[in-house]
């Protein structure tokens, strides 16, 4: 059962992130092996960063907080790697709590670093819209922008992006494929960003926002949702209860293979997506 509604009852996001930035030490997460060569590596319990094992370097999907970095760091050393074996840094889209390490990561790794390009405009004319409250967020320069007809491949790993406006413009969804060492092949796949931060004409003028994104988020679930995947990476915890099976997880046995749960989750997320359109659509132009 690892889709929880942890996600309706945990506190909400300025929370927990107080509680990351400010006592990191209490959300101190050790490395979860998700599929073979993948690794929840974030070093906190409520973000999620990916650590892939191309065979030939490796790739690092978003970086959390700056505060939380050093976690990470212990994290990626824990597991045998060193810092300059990641080679391509993917950010998913351009919050605080997914890019705020990313400058530090680009410095002590080295490695290319991509982001969707409707999010660029955060990092250089909307600071306000990275939703930092007051951490810290280095300034960086992604090397480069996702294309969707161009994987980004790094040793044996292809990862297909997919952009999924919504949560933020550039919000990008991820997908690739891994196999263990009896040749097994399994389908891996993270949605960008899951919940609509704005639910009304008003309140998308207000931040500055095109409210198109409503529809683009509801287009984005449905379009997802017809993908097979195997393992569902949640972009946070609160998403799918893998913090709940990290302790099944033994070297033969892999709790996060479930196909289900994939569709579970998009179902869930279209289901709350589409009766705040409703509203939406009801609402008075503004
Ligand atoms: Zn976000």
């Amino acid at each position: 059962m690892p889709l929880n509604s942890t996600s309706l009852t945990s506190p909400p996001a300025p929370v927990l992130m107080e509680h990351c930035c400010r006592q990191p030490w209490e959300t101190y997460m050790e490395p979860i092996k998700m599929a073979p060569g993948v690794w929840y590596i974030s070093g906190n319990d409520w973000v999620a960063c990916y650590l892939i094992d191309t065979g030939d370097g490796l790739i690092l999907i978003d970086t959390a907080m700056h505060e939380t970095c050093y976690l990470m760091i212990e994290n990626i050393r824990k597991l045998g790697y060193e810092l300059t074996d990641i080679k391509k840094i993917l950010l998913s889209h351009a919050h605080g709590d997914h890019i705020g390490a990313a400058r530090t990561m680009k410095e002590l790794t080295g490695a290319k670093l991509y982001l969707g390009e409707r999010d660029h405009f955060f990092l250089t004319e909307r600071r306000d819209l990275i939703f930092c409250d007051g951490y810290t967020c280095g300034e960086f320069e992604p090397d480069e922008f996702y294309a969707d007809d161009k994987p980004i491949t790094q040793g044996n790993v292809t990862i297909h992006t997919v952009s999924t406006p919504g949560h933020t413009p550039g919000c990008t969804s991820f997908f690739f494929e891994v196999t263990d060492k009896d040749g097994k092949t399994y389908k891996c796949g993270m949605h960008g960003g899951l919940g609509l931060l704005w639910n009304s004409k008003k309140a998308f003028k207000e931040i500055g926002l095109p409210s198109s994104l409503m529809y683009e988020f509801v287009d984005g679930l449905k379009k997802l949702d017809k993908f097979d995947v195997d393992i569902t990476l949640p972009s946070h915890t609160n998403q799918v209860g893998i913090l709940l099976l990290k302790d099944q997880v033994t070297e033969d046995f892999n709790p996060y293979y479930d196909p289900s749960i994939w569709h579970e989750l998009m179902q869930e997320r279209l289901e709350r997506a589409e009766k705040i359109l409703k509203k939406f659509e009801e609402e008075e132009d503004c």
